[in-house]
């Protein structure tokens, strides 16, 4: 996505061999114009696929998951990484964080998740494939279909695009880099 590759080398920093910052759009203000744009193309790339509903991780990737959501018209549920008093039943997974180097337990509430659904996971960021894996655990818990993956910029001297690849996951990236 021409716009998006543009952004990257005018305004991302690149932090250390692994690492990518691009926190004045995506991670810590967010262009919203560009992400409508990221919202646009997802939602052209899953044209073909029933979706009824998008899950992201909180919280960079509830901008671009609200922006698709809001184009295919459908709810926008995102994975929470700590669980407050207020949720009841819900599935939950360990995920470890790359950029926190942490284990997150993420959480999500079975209301919003059912056997009848067909999820698009949306996320800012692919590396080595934790936070989408973790998601797609939560799914198979939720009994409900994965339609496939959309991520912003996905890192591809890491290994996260090429395993979930190789599990037959549908992985859309819209950056690679
Ligand atoms: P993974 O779980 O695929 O190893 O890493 C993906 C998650 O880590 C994303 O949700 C994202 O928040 C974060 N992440 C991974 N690599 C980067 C990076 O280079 N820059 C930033 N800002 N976040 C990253």
């Amino acid at each position: 996505m021409k716009a998006l590759e543009q952004k990257i080398v005018t305004e991302g920093n690149v932090l250390s061999d692994s690492v990518i910052k691009v926190d004045s759009f995506l991670n810590h203000q967010i262009d919203p114009l560009l992400m409508k744009q990221i919202g646009q193309e997802f939602a052209d790339r899953f044209s073909d696929t029933k979706i009824t509903k998008v899950l992201t991780l909180e919280s960079s990737g509830i901008a671009p998951a609200t922006m698709t959501g809001l184009i295919l018209g459908v709810p926008v549920v995102f994975a929470k990484k700590r669980k407050p008093i207020t949720l009841a039943e819900h599935f939950s997974t360990e995920v470890y964080s790359f950029t926190k180097k942490e284990m997150n337990n993420i959480t999500i509430a079975k209301e919003f998740l059912k056997p009848d659904d067909n999820i698009l996971l949306i996320d800012d960021f692919l590396a080595n494939g934790q936070a989408v894996s973790g998601m797609v655990d939560i799914i198979k818990q939720a009994g409900a279909s994965l339609a496939g993956v959309g991520i912003v910029i996905e890192k591809g001297f890491q290994h996260g695009g090429k395993i979930l690849r190789q599990e037959g996951i549908r992985v859309e990236s819209l950056a690679i880099i």
